[in-house]
């Protein structure tokens, strides 16, 4: 499938939101998830193919240094009266496939991907829910506060770098909302554990989404479910990105560092 970019927000100084639009997005069927992503396929600069093209075709008739780079990104609205997806991209500086593509994105450019497909809901039956993450989990958090219905509660911790990084964040359902802000200091990748361990976590079974950097995520599995008894099964859990790799490099070792965190509690 494939998407033009109909508009372009600055959401954030580190945020970006891109809406595709246009005829290669008929047919698009949305999983039922709230956390639902595509896989975006961004080829390199001077590729000899595209703007449209089959990701799985340029892998089997060019060379490798020729594929086009694959992320995931959360899709943030899909309007289906409208025939637009949006979705939210971190721009974090100048490295990277992504997130430049977000930061220049013009009316008209193309987007091509595979997908969707997802699998967390807000589970009705509940008594409270947590969600917590970095800004790349912010899309799928965003979209999971609109599904709640009136009188659910959510408990919802987010870290950005500042201020100007936070969005608004609409919900009929009762937030505890508090965001942490980065300080340029080594524990800034302990922001989100140390607001978990001080919180008072309210009575009743919940149903906690934590995502986001690799590091930080599995730090928070590990305190939820074997410091406040958690059940595995009441957690979607899952590294989105990788601090100082690129996602091609995490790919690589995604599967082990996974094992791993599984295997911390099991
Ligand atoms: C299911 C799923 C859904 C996701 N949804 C979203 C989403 O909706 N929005 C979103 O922005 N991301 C989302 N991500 C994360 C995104 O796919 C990764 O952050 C990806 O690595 C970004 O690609 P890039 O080409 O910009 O940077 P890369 O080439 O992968 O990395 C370049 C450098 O930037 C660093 N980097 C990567 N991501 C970040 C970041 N978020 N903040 C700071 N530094 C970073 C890397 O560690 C590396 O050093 C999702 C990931 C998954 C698995």
């Amino acid at each position: 499938m494939h998407g033009h970019v109909v508009r372009t927000e600055r959401l954030t100084p580190g945020l970006v939101r891109v809406v595709l639009g246009g005829p290669g997005l008929d047919g698009l069927v949305m999983p039922d998830g709230t956390d639902a992503y595509v896989n975006v396929a961004i080829p390199p600069a001077g590729a000899p193919y595209g703007p449209v093209f089959d990701p799985a075709e340029v892998r089997e008739t060019q060379p490798a240094e020729l594929w086009p780079a694959r992320r995931r990104y959360t899709v943030r609205r899909w309007d289906a009266a409208a025939g637009e997806l949006t979705l939210d991209f971190v721009v974090h500086g100048a490295s990277g496939a992504a997130g430049p593509w977000a930061a220049a994105a013009a009316l008209g450019d193309v987007l091509v991907f595979t997908g969707p497909s997802g699998g967390y809901r807000p589970d009705p039956e509940a008594a409270w829910h947590l969600m917590v993450g970095d800004e790349s989990a912010l899309p799928a958090i965003a979209a999971s506060l609109e599904a709640l219905p009136a009188g659910a509660r959510a408990v919802v911790r987010l870290v950005c770098d500042g201020p100007e990084h936070e969005v608004e964040l609409a919900s009929p359902a009762d937030l505890d909302l508090a965001w942490l802000h980065r300080a340029g200091a080594d524990t800034d990748g302990s922001l989100l554990l140390e607001s978990l361990r001080s919180l008072e976590l309210p009575a009743g079974r919940v149903h906690a989404f934590v995502h986001g950097e690799a590091d930080e995520i599995r730090s928070i599995r590990r305190h939820l479910l074997a410091e406040r008894g958690l059940e595995r099964a009441d957690m979607s859990c899952s590294p989105y990105w990788r601090r100082t790799m690129t996602d091609e490099a995490w790919r690589q070792v995604k599967r082990e560092y996974v094992a791993a965190m599984e295997a911390d509690v099991a």
